[in-house]
């Protein structure tokens, strides 16, 4: 027998359940669209940007309201990155560093305080790592032609009889009159592993200055970033393919004023006999270095990122990895040739592999 009130119990039912299911579409359809159209505007205010600097496709993408504070923030940005590598690289006439190389033997040259603390902070990576990172290494670059010579696997007489230009602990940097001594003819440096990673940092903290929360920058490899992405999920980072062009082989989430910075192999080379020859070398031996075919550094800072990720390079998966586990707030994943891939303690819940 049915209870008595059971009646009650299914008019109930059947009569507020379709209001409840009525009502509850509604809402979730509101809810769709609100967040549809709020990310439609959210990317409608991503600004991008695209310029050459440093010998590559500098990209940025920023998140403004406003279109021509975005342009504004975009040109200083790119403006200020200008600027730096027009003190910085040694390719560019009346450099900073041109002008230390084009002295060397003959006396000490008078530098901006920029390249001071850049030149610095490339002695102390030396010093860190052993001498795998090395400005020095400029000689053996020009003899191998990187970045834009004639491209030619050397002799082994001819790296011999370079070797012994190629030490840091010649360089004889004075931070107190900010001058720069190459006390040998010969003696040449070559920042590339480190300012573009400057430079980023250079960029970042424009567009920070000008209020903007949300940036991506990515100068060839060297990656900066601001906050999360505008919709407030993390920036994801693609760590490229060494072997497959244009392939990802992961995929690190990551948010806040942070930087991500990549070596690897297969950026510069040449090929001959029926071999590869890339464009960071081994300062000990003076050539290119095989322990690994991709590096990864991810730091509070580009520079630190840059200068590790070639100093990483040229240590190996041990000694590198052992280094970036010594280091705070650095992470790395290492590739090696055969496509080992090792990710650092503080990457390891985030990395995620492409298979
Ligand atoms: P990255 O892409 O940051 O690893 O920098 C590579 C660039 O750094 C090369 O194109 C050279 O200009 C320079 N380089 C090559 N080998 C070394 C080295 N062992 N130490 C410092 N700089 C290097
Ligand atoms: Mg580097």
């Amino acid at each position: 027998m049915p209870a008595p009130n059971s009646r009650d119990t299914t008019l109930k039912k059947s009569s507020v359940s379709p209001l409840f299911f009525i009502l509850g579409s509604i809402i979730v359809i509101i809810a769709a669209l609100l967040y549809i159209s709020w990310q439609g505007t959210a990317s409608a205010r991503l600004h991008d940007f695209a310029h050459m600097l440093m010998g590559t496709e500098v990209t940025l993408r920023l998140h403004s309201d406003n279109r021509r504070e975005a342009e504004q923030a975009g040109q200083a940005a790119f403006e200020e990155m200008a600027r730096v590598e027009a003190l910085l690289s040694r390719t560019v006439d009346d450099s900073d560093v041109e002008r230390v190389n084009r002295r060397a033997g003959s006396g000490p040259v008078t530098v901006s305080p920029e390249t001071v603390t850049v030149l610095r902070a490339a002695l102390e990576y030396a010093q860190l790592s052993g001498g795998a990172f090395d400005p020095t290494v400029a000689p053996l670059l020009d003899l191998w032609g990187f970045p834009g010579g004639d491209k030619r696997v050397p002799e082994p007489a001819e790296i011999e009889t370079l070797l012994p230009l190629v030490d840091f602990n010649l360089v004889e940097l004075d931070e107190q009159s900010g001058t720069v001594f190459l006390p040998a003819a010969g003696i040449s440096i070559d920042l590339g592993a480190i300012a573009k990673g400057y430079n980023v940092d250079r960029g970042l903290a424009v567009l920070s200055a000008a209020g903007v929360k949300h940036a991506f920058l990515n100068a060839g490899g060297d990656i900066g970033l601001l906050g999360t992405r505008p919709d407030g999920s993390p920036w994801r980072i693609g760590i490229g393919h060494p072997r497959e062009p244009g392939q990802v082989i992961g995929v690190l989430p990551l948010s806040g004023d942070i930087a991500v910075v990549t070596s690897g192999d297969y950026e510069r080379f040449f090929e001959e006999g029926g071999r590869s020859y890339h464009h960071i070398l081994d300062p000990s031996t003076g050539y290119p270095s095989r322990l690994l075919a991709g590096v990864t550094i991810v730091a509070p800072t580009a520079m630190e990122a840059d200068a590790l990720s070639t100093a990483v390079f040229v240590l190996g998966p041990a000694r590198g990895m052992e280094l970036v586990e010594d280091l705070p707030g650095v992470e790395a994943v290492l590739i090696t040739p055969e496509l080992k891939v090792t990710v650092s303690s503080g990457l390891k819940d985030i990395f995620e592999p492409v298979r």
